[in-house]
């Protein structure tokens, strides 16, 4: 017997477990109702992946839920806002329901990790697409926003960079560390422990999506001011350490996009406490550079040097 869309909604997507308690009307009206606590900003993000754009046909299912909501949480992260709601659409070519209990899975085992209810979305057929809309909450002056960097405050990244763009590389299968690599690309943590505690610390964020270059490079241009980075100081594993050591080329950190890390920047006197608030968040805190005035986002090498290098991340319809 055919599967409609209502069965498909009913069977992997309504929640039969109770949500949470701003939740007063979920799956199955018109729209959801929900509260937003009273002080709080709602802070809204929604990104699509596209079948043979953002990810390859046959791709396993279960990574795919997961890196759905991942890559949108990491948008909350990079805003120090808390995860509470998502929306879901999906375009599928067909109703296959090991697919879709695979996705399923992935996808309410991260946003349970956070506490997140699915509370509504939409369900059709065509090309393979899932559209993920996240809300989160934050209080109105401790949003990271990417405009608040000023002259002289410090650089910093969470985890370590390049590994997602290493992992997409076609030779990393053989690689000693593919699973790790593996899980870098697929199933990326999103850091919102750490864009937790860096709300009202850190004077701008971003998550580095497109590269570090592009993402450092939209707060500079957001805020009016420019920064210098030391590759020496990169946060990188051991793979991409013996990438870049065996062909000297820094595009992996610099420009491969697909981390999810944040990039923030801190006031100087705010150092300590930076450091302070992600202790224990499960992700290391690395310094890299500093804002200065000129415009644009520089590297130096180990020597001083500057390193030239084409700064453009990830742009559609380029
Ligand atoms: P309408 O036609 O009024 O837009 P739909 O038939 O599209 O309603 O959806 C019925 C209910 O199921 C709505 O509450 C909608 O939010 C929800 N829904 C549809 N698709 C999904 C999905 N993929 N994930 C979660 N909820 C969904
Ligand atoms: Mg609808």
């Amino acid at each position: 017997m055919a599967v409609s869309e209502f069965d498909v909604i009913q069977r992997y997507f309504q929640p039969s477990r109770p949500t949470r308690a701003d939740v007063h009307l979920g799956i199955g009206d018109d729209c959801a109702l929900l509260s937003v606590p009273a002080g709080q900003q709602l802070a809204v993000s929604i990104d699509t992946l596209v079948e043979n754009v953002h990810f390859l046909a046959g791709c396993d299912p279960e990574a795919l839920g997961h890196k759905s909501l991942a890559v949108n949480l990491s948008d909350l992260a990079a805003m120090g806002a808390e995860p509470a709601w998502a929306t879901l659409a999906l375009t599928l070519p067909r109703v296959d329901e090991m697919w879709l209990s695979a996705f399923a899975k992935g996808f309410f085992s991260l946003a349970g990790r956070y506490g997140v209810a699915l509370v509504g979305g939409d369900t059709t057929q065509g090309p393979l697409s899932i559209t993920v809309q996240v809300h989160g909450f934050v209080a109105p002056d401790r949003a990271l926003r990417r405009d608040g960097a000023k002259f002289g405050d410090l650089i910093a990244v969470t985890g370590s960079l390049g590994d997602a763009g290493l992992a997409l590389l076609t030779d990393y299968h053989r690689h000693d560390e593919s699973e790790y690599l593996k899980a870098r690309l697929e199933r990326p943590t999103p850091r919102v422990d750490a864009g937790l505690a860096l709300a009202g610390v850190a004077s701008a964020a971003i998550d580095i999506s497109d590269g570090l270059l592009a993402d450092l490079g939209h707060i500079c241009e957001r805020s009016g001011v420019g920064a210098e980075i030391a590759t020496n100081q990169l946060p990188l594993s051991p793979a991409v350490k013996e990438y870049i050591k065996n062909r000297a080329d820094w595009s992996l950190p610099l420009t491969a996009g697909d981390d999810y890390e944040l990039c923030f920047t801190v006031p100087a006197e705010r150092q300590l406490l930076a450091e302070n608030q992600l202790r224990g968040r499960g992700c290391e805190l690395t310094w890299i550079g500093v804002i200065d005035q000129a415009p644009g986002v520089r590297c130096r090498n180990e020597k001083g040097n500057k390193l030239t290098l084409g700064t453009a991340g990830y742009a559609h319809f380029r």
